[in-house]
C-alpha cells in the first residue's frame, strides 16, 4: 500500500513541473477609499465602514456572472498584491504580529510578499450597481488598496467557512488599541459639507483610527508627530498623546 501511494505522489509531481504556470487576467477591479497602504487596516472586517465596488472587466462585465450573487451575505476575493509585487518575497517574514525582529514562515503569515502575491478577503456583499457601463458588486468591510486586481470572486459559505474551534496562537484576536479618538472643531467643520458625499465618514475615520496605524515602534515610543493618511479623495491630518487621539484637519 505504501508503494503504491508514493508512486502516486511521484506522478502528480511530474505533472506540476511540466505545467508550471498559469495565465490569469483580473476578472474585476476594486474602487476603494483607501489610496494609499499607510492605515489599511490589517484585515477585512475590522472597519466595517470602508465602502468600495468591485467593477467587472471585459469577458466578466455580464450580468450572468453574478446571477443569484445576492443570496449570499459575504462573499470571498482573491486578488493580487500589485501595490507590492516588484518588492518581490523571501522565505521569512517580519509578522507585525511578533512585535519587534522575530521572523516567521511566509506561509505561516498573511503577509503581502509572497511567491504568489495572491491576497484573499472576506467582504459583506452590500448590492449591485453600476460603473458608466460596467456591472459593480458594492461591498463593504474591505482591507483593499485602489486599483486591486480580482482574481476571483466567490461566495461565503458559512456551514464550511467558519471553523468554531480554530485557533491561531500568533493572531488570537482582532488586537483593537485603546485610542480615543476626538474631532478638534476645526476638523468637525471641515467634515459637516462632506457628509452629504460621504454619509458614513466620521465612523470611517474614527474606526481606521481605532486600529492604530502609526508602525509598531512609533507606539511604544512617546510619539508627538502628525500623521496623514488619505481616505477617498481627503487628506486626514491625526496626531496621538497618550491613548488620545486628535483628529486635526480634513481636506481635499
Ligand atoms: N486579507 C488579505 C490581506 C492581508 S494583508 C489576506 O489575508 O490575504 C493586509 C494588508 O494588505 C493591508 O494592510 C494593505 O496594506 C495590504 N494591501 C491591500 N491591498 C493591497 C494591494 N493591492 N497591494 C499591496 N498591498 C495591499
Amino acid at each position: 500500500m505504501y508503494r503504491n501511494e508514493s508512486l502516486l505522489w511521484q506522478s502528480v509531481r511530474v505533472k506540476i513541473t511540466m505545467q508550471d504556470s498559469f495565465n490569469m487576467a483580473p476578472v474585476a477591479v476594486i474602487h476603494s477609499p483607501y489610496k494609499e497602504k499607510f492605515a489599511i487596516p490589517r484585515q477585512p472586517n475590522l472597519v466595517s465602514a470602508a465602502h468600495g465596488k468591485i467593477e467587472l472587466l471585459l469577458d466578466c462585465n455580464q450580468s450572468e456572472l453574478i446571477r443569484d450573487l445576492e443570496q449570499h451575505s459575504h462573499l470571498w476575493l482573491l486578488f493580487v498584491f500589485h501595490g507590492t509585487i516588484e518588492r518581490g518575497w523571501k522565505p521569512l517574514v517580519k509578522a507585525p504580529r511578533l512585535g519587534g525582529n522575530k521572523k516567521t514562515g511566509v506561509f505561516a503569515t498573511r503577509s503581502t510578499h509572497r511567491p504568489n502575491p495572491i491576497g484573499m478577503s472576506v467582504v459583506k456583499l452590500e448590492g449591485i450597481s453600476r460603473i458608466n457601463d460596467n456591472l459593480a458588486i458594492d461591498i463593504s468591510g474591505l482591507d483593499l488598496l485602489d486599483g486591486t486586481p480580482i482574481i476571483d470572486i466567490k461566495p461565503y459559505i458559512p456551514y464550511s467557512d467558519v471553523v468554531v474551534d480554530a485557533s491561531s496562537q500568533m493572531a488570537p484576536d482582532a488586537q483593537s488599541s485603546s485610542l480615543t479618538i476626538n474631532f478638534s472643531d476645526s476638523a468637525l467643520q471641515q467634515l459637516a459639507p462632506l457628509t452629504t458625499q460621504y454619509p458614513q465618514l466620521q465612523t470611517f475615520i474614527e474606526q481606521v483610527l481605532s486600529q492604530d496605524p502609526r508602525p509598531a515602534y512609533r507606539k511604544k515610543s512617546n510619539d508627538t508627530q502628525e500623521y496623514g493618511m488619505s481616505l477617498y479623495d481627503l487628506n486626514i491630518r491625526w496626531q496621538i498623546q497618550g491613548n488620545d487621539c486628535m483628529v486635526l484637519s480634513i481636506s481635499q
